[in-house]
């Protein structure tokens, strides 16, 4: 079998993952990409998303990122974000609190007191956290 590569994602925060994998797999801007061992050096911004890896046992594992950026090494896949968490930790009401609250901004009459580019990434994270709790 293959080596295994080292993938970190890290926030501000806190280290969310930091260990050996077989594969890693994040939503750049122009597309999925799946990083092994030995892969050509790139760096690319992160689509708000899931990165995928598969773990030394071969278990798949999913952790929820919103804006991010990658930089691949041949050795290494370090995913730099804002905010990151693993799917287990995912708090399932707390992003349907935060759909509602991003849609009834989205939703009020008086533009000019509603930052939209604001409420709509806020609206892509409680979305994409949604999804991918429920995907367990
Ligand atoms: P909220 O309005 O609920 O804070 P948000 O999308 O604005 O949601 P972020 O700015 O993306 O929150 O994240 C702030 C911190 O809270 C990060 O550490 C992130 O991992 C954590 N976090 C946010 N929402 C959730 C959630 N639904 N479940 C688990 N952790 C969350």
């Amino acid at each position: 079998m293959a080596e295994n590569i080292k993938l970190e994602v890290v926030t501000p925060e806190k280290y969310v993952v930091d260990e050996e994998v077989q594969i890693a797999v994040a939503p750049g801007v122009l597309g999925e990409f799946g990083v092994l061992i030995g892969h050509t050096p790139f760096l690319t911004t992160l689509k708000t998303g899931t990165v995928r890896f598969t773990d030394v046992n071969g278990t798949e594992r999913f952790v929820f990122v919103s804006g991010g950026f990658a930089e691949a090494l041949p050795d290494k896949v370090t995913v730099l974000a804002e905010s990151a968490e693993r799917r287990s930790d995912i708090d399932i009401e707390r992003a349907q609190a935060a759909q509602e609250r991003a849609q009834n901004r989205l939703a009020q009459e008086k533009a000019e007191d509603v930052d939209f580019v604001r409420a709509k990434a806020a609206l892509e994270r409680a979305i994409n956290r949604i999804r991918l709790a429920g995907t367990k």
